[in-house]
């Protein structure tokens, strides 16, 4: 649970920022009239090349050079796993006004030219250190990168699931784990093409829908075939998804169903950093089902509950993690009351989620957007219906 996200940015050739041009040398220009001038996004695009090349540190040195020169101020921070830059609240750019409106809510705007490289992610927030690490792109003349802007919904959604009135929120604030079970396994339900398989928050449904909204609309302007391409390609990717999400979520809510009525589970809460009103609560499998006699001696089975360390972690308030220290069957009141909410949700999200999908795989170019946008509208639809009832009951 460390990091959690990936995102996918397809959109990458940057326009040259005028200013640029007047660091070349008449000379320069002269024989090398065909160089284009580079925009800082180019320019620590290639920084990172040096990077996955010589792993020398001193060039985030560099890369905080570059920024000054656009007026970011940033701030060397070798605290955490990888060195980074932490983007300063103040100054008059675009990426410092992005800083200046996530450290208003106690978010932190990082760049860091090794976690890029070495996690080979383009954009991704850490809720635990309540860190964006943002892209190279979203310091360039098109401004925040759809990865970016990605990661900021996370960070909003995470800000706004403790506030007392935002219901809807606090329930996409769940999160399915493998990493504390013994041997590499994926989430059950979960498909091996999606990157989701072994870390899911519910969040990124809400995220996924942002993106893609933003990809059609961008698709809708795209001339380029090879930018339109990736873009429907983009599209695509996240359609399916928010069908693979559905489908592992349930499977796995199934699971701890079986487990919780098997008693198969311990019941881990964690106060929330930032709001005391709330709780992480994690429900851990961990009680592995004993083997009988027969299967250990005679059939030597060795292995006993497949889903031993499979953790799920939910966000409540205080009054029902009380609740949940009452006794084992208000405990599975809570939770199973939790889960059906999920399923009622994922329910209503089903239908337009596939027309989407199909809206997406049967468009051809130069076709109308609309049906794709129809459905999208629709999948908008229905977590509107169900953010009004949710932030009604709190
Ligand atoms: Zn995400």
């Amino acid at each position: 649970m460390r990091t959690l996200g990936l995102a996918f940015c397809l959109i990458s050739a940057m326009s040259a920022l005028p200013g640029a041009a007047v660091a070349q040398s008449s000379c320069a220009r002269v024989f090398t009239p065909s160089s284009r001038p580079q925009d800082v996004a180019e320019k620590l695009k290639a920084l990172e090349d040096i990077y996955r090349a010589t792993k020398n540190p001193d060039l985030l040195t560099n890369a905080q050079g570059l920024l000054a020169k656009e007026g970011i101020e940033t701030l060397l921070d070798d605290s955490r796993e990888f060195p980074g830059l932490i983007i300063l609240p103040q100054g008059d750019s675009r990426i410092s006004k992005i800083a200046r409106g996530l450290d208003r809510r106690g978010v932190e705007l990082r760049y860091s030219i090794a976690a890029l490289v070495e996690k080979s992610v383009h954009a991704s927030y850490s809720p635990w250190h309540r860190t964006i690490t943002m892209d190279a792109a979203s310091f360039g003349a098109k401004g925040p990168s759809p990865s970016l802007l990605h990661e900021i919904r996370h960070a909003v959604d995470a800000d706004w699931a403790v506030q007392t009135e935002n219901g809807f929120e606090r329930l996409f604030q769940a999160k399915i784990t493998t990493r504390e079970m013994e041997r590499e396994a994926t989430l059950p339900g979960a498909v091996s093409k999606n990157s989701y398989t072994t870390y899911f928050s519910l969040d990124e449904i809400l995220a996924h829908r942002q993106s893609a909204g933003i990809a059609l609309r961008r698709l809708k302007r795209e001339i380029d075939a090879e930018k339109h391409a990736n873009l429907l390609r983009y599209l695509q990717q996240h359609a399916l998804r928010f069908i693979h999400f559905s489908e592992s979520w349930k499977a796995t809510s199934r699971v701890f169903e079986g487990e919780l009525s098997r008693r198969n589970l311990a019941v881990e809460p964690v106060r929330h950093a930032s709001s005391k009103k709330y709780f992480w609560v994690s429900l851990i499998v961990d009680e592995p089902a004993s083997l009988n006699w027969f299967q250990k001696n005679i059939l030597r089975q060795t292995e006993g509950n497949p889903w031993q360390g499979l953790r799920m972690t939910l966000l409540f308030n205080e009054r029902d993690t009380a609740v949940l220290h009452r006794g084992e069957k208000d405990a599975q009141k809570i939770f199973l009351k939790r889960l059906e909410k999920i399923d009622v949700l994922l329910g209503a999200l089903e239908a337009p989620a596939r027309e989407f999908y199909e809206a997406t795989m049967t468009f051809k170019p130069g076709q109308s957007t609309e049906r794709m946008e129809n459905a999208l509208r629709d999948l908008h639809r229905a977590l509107a219906e169900h953010r009004r009832d949710l932030d009604r009951m709190g």
